[in-house]
């Protein structure tokens, strides 16, 4: 396997965590009974770049399906930190109803809802229908897709950039981080922030 940043051979495997099913895919009752694939678990680390990965065995597609389970609401200690987040984010980038924000992964709208209360622009992005629709609930516009360059690109184009874009436990996620990191330039507004 190359790396998925640098492109060098990798050469080390530095914890073999053995096999493991993907997590989040729960087993219906009905399921219980049939076997389960298990793929293999293991951390590279690319002696270039020092960027530690895993190999891909299964396609974002079926990973993050329309009946995808996790939704970040169901932690209050993650709310909490999200709500604390958005204020200090308004206050340090003089954030109000002129501005535009866009989350990419943006799950159920724990972190948006915070910046719909205030009347500040927000655009959710996350393909899964399970959790997009619980975000949409609350008054938030998502669009359901992955991001990526051919994405950042298509929000530049219609005008559509974003003075703070958001990013939390998504590049973990994510199989191309250099063609995610483009479109999270493109979409970017000149002088606007990552977080
Ligand atoms: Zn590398």
């Amino acid at each position: 396997m190359n790396c998925r940043h640098c492109g060098t051979l990798l050469e080390h495997t530095f914890l073999d965590l053995g096999f493991a099913p993907p997590s989040n895919a729960y087993l219906s009752a009905a399921h219980l009974i049939r076997p389960e694939t298990y793929f293999p678990l293991k951390l590279k680390v690319c002696h270039r770049c020092w960027l530690v990965q895993t190999e891909d065995y299964t396609s974002a597609e079926s990973l993050f399906a329309e009946d995808y389970a996790y939704f970040s609401s169901t932690s209050s200690g993650w709310l909490a930190h999200a709500a604390t987040y958005a204020r200090e984010m308004q206050e340090r980038f003089s954030l109000g109803p002129q501005s535009f924000i866009i989350e990419v992964a943006s799950n159920d709208g724990y972190l948006l809802r915070n910046f719909v209360e205030s009347g500040i622009p927000c655009l959710g992005i996350e393909p899964t229908a399970s959790t997009a629709s619980a975000a949409e609930r609350l008054g938030i516009p998502v669009l359901r897709e992955f991001f990526g360059e051919l994405l950042g690109r298509k929000l530049s184009g219609e005008g559509r950039l974003a003075d703070l874009i958001i990013g939390n436990n998504v590049y973990a996620h994510v199989p191309d981080i250099n063609d995610f990191t483009r479109g999270l330039k493109a979409a970017l507004k000149p002088g606007g922030t990552i977080t």
